[in-house]
């Protein structure tokens, strides 16, 4: 498993934004979940952004398998971003016009996966979490509850080490928040590295840490 850690973390939108962070050391461990949490405003999804590598530290660095990753080169990022991190949000917003397994296997054509090996794996994630049957169904043919757990299948297709969700079960009833929960606490028992910024106590009563900002 690859750890992922923030040292002396600092992080600022602009000259007259608050700074966020505080200096912050943290290091998360393979095979865990930690849930993020946090009064709004607090930079829950800012982390998110900046682990992701999507945002650079205004100082202080994140490591990622004891390689300083935001002092990388552009290219170097995104390579290490596509094959290393997967993301999923709270309304994972599937192209309508898509089949289901179509946006599974989308992340993985970016990071050069053949098509086949995709389409194989897209089918075994999606059976894994109950939807088999859904794979050649569009969006709209299913439920919100169900859509996360694609997004789950599409952040998990590239195998990352790591998976950075933001408030994945912000808009689920319990019933298919513990669906999504038991997906990512799967991913977990995989070996993977598993960040959630939330307010669902369900999700915070299920992590092995909580990283309150
Ligand atoms: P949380 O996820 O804990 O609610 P965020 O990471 O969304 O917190 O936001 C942290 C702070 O940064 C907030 O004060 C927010 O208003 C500010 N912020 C978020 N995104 C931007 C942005 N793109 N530009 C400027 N400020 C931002
Ligand atoms: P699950 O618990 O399987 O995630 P739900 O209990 O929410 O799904 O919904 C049961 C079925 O009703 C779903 O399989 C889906 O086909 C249909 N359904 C539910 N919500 C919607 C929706 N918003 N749009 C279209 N179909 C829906």
């Amino acid at each position: 498993g690859v750890t992922i850690a923030v040292q002396d973390l600092r992080f600022t939108y602009g000259p007259t934004t608050e700074e966020l962070f505080d200096g912050l050391t943290h290091s998360f461990a393979p095979g865990r979940i930690t849930a993020l949490t946090g009064p709004s405003g607090r930079g829950k999804s800012t982390l998110l952004y900046v682990l992701g590598l999507m945002l650079t530290p205004t100082s202080g660095r994140v490591i990622i398998d004891g390689e300083s990753a935001s002092d990388l080169k552009d290219h170097r990022r995104s390579r290490l971003r596509a094959h290393r991190l997967g993301f999923i949000f709270q309304d994972s917003e599937l192209d309508a016009e898509r089949a289901i397994l179509d946006s599974v296997i989308e992340p993985g054509l970016y990071a050069g996966g053949s098509p086949r090996d995709l389409r194989e794996r897209a089918y075994d994630l999606l059976a894994t979490f109950g939807l088999h049957h859904r794979a050649t169904h569009r969006p709209g043919q299913i439920s919100g509850g169900q859509a996360q757990r694609v997004a789950v299948c599409r952040a998990l297709v590239n195998e990352p080490s790591i998976v950075l969700a933001d408030e994945p079960t912000g808009n689920l009833d319990p019933d298919n928040s513990s669906l999504v929960i038991d997906a990512l606490r799967h991913a977990a028992e995989q070996g993977r590295t598993i960040l959630i910024a939330t307010h669902d106590p369900a999700v915070v009563e299920r992590a092995d840490e909580v990283l309150s900002l």
